[in-house]
């Protein structure tokens, strides 16, 4: 059983695929980290994200790069959003999320393009959304409780921008599949988003 969490940033997908996957007893993978690993590696090469040969050889990051903290910081996620742009990484990352959809059993997967381009197949799709306001402040707290220092209106005008980049880029933009059931959590806390996910996909998986 596959099944693909989509979403902005900070809407609460990375939560609700945690928690699917260990209500199915599945794995699980937050495709996120692989784009970001690549951004903070050309960062760390000194490379250009918006030339795509830069961005390319960044796919080959070394594995540990994925434990990095600093792969967390909204400057990576910035960095995320300008190589995932180039179709040569979008390829050269594909096969890996691909592998893990397919393995035995089945998996959860989260990221922007998992219904419409790595798992269309998938038996149930998620797309989740909550305003930028909402989105702002989630991230607002979550940097300060690591003890990062952020100003909130500078965090709502970031993950505007991201948001902008993603659904306008020409490859595998963010966007709902035709199936995807939409989730906004806008107003819900991660527990009330949680229980109305698996209720979505339990329902899903009986029709
Ligand atoms: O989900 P997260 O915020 O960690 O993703 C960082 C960036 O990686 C996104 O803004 C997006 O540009 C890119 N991404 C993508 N496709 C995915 C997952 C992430 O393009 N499946």
């Amino acid at each position: 059983m596959i099944i693909a969490v989509d979403g902005p940033t900070a809407s609460g997908k990375g939560t609700i695929a945690r928690a699917l996957a260990a209500h199915f007893g599945l794995p699980h993978l937050d495709t996120g980290l692989l784009y970001r690993a690549a951004g903070r590696q050309v960062a760390l090469a000194g490379g250009d994200p918006d030339c795509e040969a830069d961005a390319l050889a960044a796919c080959a990051f070394p594995d540990d790069l994925l434990q990095d903290p600093e792969l967390r910081s909204e400057t990576t996620g910035g960095l995320a959003s300008r190589v995932s742009i180039h179709p040569a990484v979008r390829e050269s990352l594909y096969q890996r999320q691909r592998a893990f959809a397919l393995q035995p059993g089945g998996a959860v997967l989260d990221g922007r393009d998992i219904g419409t381009v790595i798992a269309p197949e998938a038996d149930a799709k998620l797309f989740v959304t909550a305003s930028v306001g909402a989105r702002a402040k989630r991230r607002f707290l979550e940097m300060a409780d690591s003890g990062r220092a952020a100003n909130l209106g500078e965090v709502a005008a970031d993950l505007a921008a991201r948001d902008e980049r993603d659904r306008s880029r020409r490859h595998a933009p963010l966007r709902a599949a035709a199936d995807a059931m939409p989730l906004d959590t806008s107003d819900m806390t991660a527990e009330q988003a949680v229980a109305a996910a698996i209720a979505l996909v339990e329902d899903r998986l009986r029709s």
